[in-house]
Formats: C-alpha cells, sequence, structure tokens
C-alpha cells in the first residue's frame, strides 16, 4: 500500500470537488487552497486546507508544506509560486506547462512546432483598430478575436464578422493581450481527455461537444455519427499534443472536425475538464479518478479508460431565474438512469456553471431519448 500521500489542490471549484471526492475514495488527503467553504472544502472534513487564493505566492508556499504533490484544477494560477515550491514538493503537471498552457497564444506557439495543426493566428502588439484592421486582411472574415490570457466559457472571445466589428471587439476585451485566430468552419467540435503517467499517455474515447454561447452544453460519448477512424485519429492527434508538455495527471483536449474530416487543434487545458465529466458514470476509472492516479504514480490498467455505456452529459447552467438551475434539477430527478451532480456554488448567475448530469444507455440512440425532456427544460430557462 501507498504511504498516504497528501494531495493540495490549487482552486476548490468543482473540478476540485470531484477530485476530492476520487481521493476521498482512496482515503488519500486532498488540501485544498481557496477561500473557505469552497465546493471542495465542503466535503471534506479536515484541518489541512489553506484559506486564500491560487494566485498568491504566500498561499501557495503554505500549501506547499503540508502536501507531498501539488496539482491544479485551474490554470489560471501564480506559476511563478509554483516554481518556487518545485524545489521542495512535487508539482504535477509541470509549472512550466501551465505557464505554457496558461496563455493561448504561447500554447499555440509551443505546439506549432511539434506540428499540431491549428487555425491560422496572428498576435497583436498595441490592440489598435489598424493592426487589428491588418490581421483581418491577412485572415479574412469572419475572425476570433481573443484574449490570450484568463480565458474560459469563451469569455475573452468575439467573433469579428467584418471591419466595422473592429472597435466594439477591442473595447469588449480591451486592456487584455490579444491574438486573432481564422474562422474554423467546423462540422462537429470533438474533445479527447489525456491522462500522462510516469511513462505513458492515455486517452479516453473522442466525445463530442456542444457549445452554447461559447459554454460547453452537452457532451456525447462516444462522438456520434464519427468514424472509428476519425475517433482514433482525434486521440492520437490529443496525445501527440499533450506529449509536448512535461509532468503528470489529466489535460483536456478541444478539437475542431473539419467538413473534409481533418482535424484541428481548438486548445488543451492542464487539468480535469468539462469534456470528461461524463467519465464519472461511463468509464470503470474517471477522469478524477485518474487524475489522481497519475499524479502519485499509482497503476491505471489502461482498459478502465474505455467506454462502459453510451453516455451523454448535460451542464446545468445558471439562467433567467436564481433558481433555474435548482427546477432544472428536479426535473433531471424523473429521468431514468441520470446522475446528478450539483457543486454547491451558492448563488446562480446566468452562465454559471452549477452542476450537470449524465444519462447512460445501452444505445447513443436510448441516452438521447432518456435526456431529450431535460435538455427540453433546460431551453426553456436560458436566460
Ligand atoms: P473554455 O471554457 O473551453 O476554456 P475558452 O474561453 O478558452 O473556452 P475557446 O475554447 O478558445 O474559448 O473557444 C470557445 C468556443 O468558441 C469554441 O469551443 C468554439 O465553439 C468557438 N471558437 C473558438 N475559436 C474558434 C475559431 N477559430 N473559429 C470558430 N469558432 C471558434
Ligand atoms: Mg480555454
Ligand atoms: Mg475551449
Amino acid at each position: 500500500m501507498w504511504n498516504a500521500p497528501k494531495v493540495g489542490i490549487l482552486g476548490g471549484g468543482q473540478l476540485g470537488r470531484m477530485l476530492v471526492e476520487s481521493a476521498n475514495r482512496l482515503n488519500i488527503q486532498a488540501n485544498v487552497l481557496d477561500v473557505e467553504n469552497s465546493p471542495a472544502k465542503q466535503i471534506s472534513a479536515h484541518d489541512g486546507h489553506v484559506t486564500g487564493s491560487f494566485k498568491e505566492r504566500e498561499s501557495v508556499r503554505k500549501l506547499a508544506e503540508s502536501c507531498d504533490v501539488i496539482t491544479a484544477e485551474i490554470e489560471h494560477v501564480d506559476t511563478y509560486a509554483l516554481e518556487e515550491v518545485a524545489s521542495k514538493v512535487r508539482v504535477e503537471p509541470s509549472w512550466q506547462a501551465i505557464r505554457t498552457i496558461q496563455n493561448k497564444f504561447n500554447q499555440k506557439e509551443h505546439l506549432r512546432k511539434y506540428g499540431i495543426p491549428m487555425a491560422d493566428h496572428r498576435e497583436l502588439q498595441n490592440n489598435t483598430p489598424e493592426e487589428l484592421a491588418q490581421i483581418g486582411e491577412q485572415l479574412g472574415y469572419p475572425m476570433m478575436l481573443k484574449s490570450k490570457t484568463m480565458a474560459y466559457d469563451g469569455r475573452g472571445n468575439f467573433r469579428v464578422n467584418s471591419e466595422a466589428d473592429i472597435p466594439e471587439a477591442l473595447e469588449a476585451l480591451k486592456d487584455r493581450p490579444l491574438y486573432a485566430e481564422k474562422w474554423a468552419y467546423f462540422k462537429m467540435e470533438l474533445a479527447v481527455m489525456v491522462i500522462k503517467t510516469k511513462d505513458d499517455v492515455l486517452s479516453y474515447p473522442t466525445v463530442e461537444t456542444v457549445q452554447e454561447d461559447s459554454i460547453c452544453k452537452t457532451v456525447y460519448a462516444p462522438a456520434r455519427n464519427v468514424s472509428d477512424a476519425i475517433n482514433q485519429k482525434a486521440q492520437a492527434l490529443a496525445r501527440k499534443a499533450v506529449s509536448a508538455f512535461e509532468g503528470k495527471g489529466a489535460f483536456g483536449v478541444e478539437m475542431f472536425l473539419l467538413e473534409d474530416n481533418s482535424l484541428m487543434l481548438c486548445e488543451l487545458a492542464s487539468r480535469i475538464h468539462n469534456s470528461g465529466h461524463w467519465t464519472i458514470e461511463g468509464c470503470a476509472l474517471s477522469q478524477f479518478d485518474s487524475h489522481i492516479r497519475a499524479i502519485l504514480d499509482l497503476p491505471i490498467p489502461p482498459k478502465s479508460l474505455e467506454l462502459l455505456q453510451p453516455s451523454i452529459m448535460l451542464n446545468i447552467i445558471g439562467g433567467a431565474t436564481p433558481d433555474s438551475h435548482l427546477k432544472a434539477t428536479e426535473a433531471a430527478l424523473s429521468i431514468p438512469n441520470a446522475s446528478i451532480h450539483l457543486y454547491s456554488k451558492g448563488a446562480a448567475k446566468p452562465g454559471r456553471k452549477m452542476g450537470h448530469v449524465t444519462v447512460t444507455a445501452a444505445t447513443m440512440h436510448e441516452a438521447e431519448t432518456m435526456i431529450q425532456p431535460l435538455i427540453d427544460v433546460v431551453d426553456e430557462m436560458r436566460a
């Protein structure tokens, strides 16, 4: 048996909470760094948690003192703090990987060296309309203006349809470091969860993700109407992209499937990911189980990452009223085979991820039929 290692987690949101659920089942203590009573801390009663922020040097130092290995549920952390503590405690994945990945432009420049296909893009130096207009001439319209840093749920993206949109786009993303991306005319978005261990790079099956207003709405595992060849190709691309980074743990890889069936990387995340929540019910080892095992060098039988049953995950997102998500949850209670996960994040705001529901069934068609009434409820409650 292993020697009761203590895991430190930067961030106590829903991803941290689900990591704690996995750690708890192995009697592994997870010390969470975040504000008091954050979702992950609520399900973990011990005195090893740290109150503070994953963006503060002092808090990260304090967490490092009590842990054998440190990991993060979010990429927007102070990597200089991680660099400092890396001499005393293991940091997984590496602070170098997190630092490169947290800046989407640097991430892409890094991946380019490894031959990973992605949309053509240009960096902005001074965020002026003239500069962006020049880039627009090179990339064509529409193009996506993106914040290099602190981006999530599309908050950091602005679709620029023509030169006329440029002032509004720059106003929306002002004071942020920016780059622009050529529009990707995809027929579908795919994602793959990759698990990097001390000597292997493993992947879960390819899933289909559907975003609405740039926020992930549903995930279909396996991806619907996607050939086994594409499924395998997407997994291979995801593993290749993740292999470009140092360190162990789960990485979420988002991709575009283009009209000609070629694949392009959208972005990757150095952490457990929304597109992998279905693995809790859909596989023998969830992405959270695998992450904990990977960072602690515990065995991960590759077979445990295979799909057990077709699964559909639906995010429960804050809607038009503060209790929209509760109404959606109430509806989910009557859906057969539905596993409900609420994150206990307190007050709902429009667009805030409050929970998710996963339905599994013998066939994808059956799962689609079972979850449809819940999708209808969620659609009615949209903000
Ligand atoms: P996340 O919450 O996944 O971290 P994010 O804020 O980092 O999101 P992206 O993943 O870059 O943003 O983009 C969000 C969504 O916007 C994508 O899933 C896709 O639907 C759309 N999108 C992004 N880039 C492009 C592009 N170049 N062309 C067309 N659509 C795009
Ligand atoms: Mg992102
Ligand atoms: Mg994304």
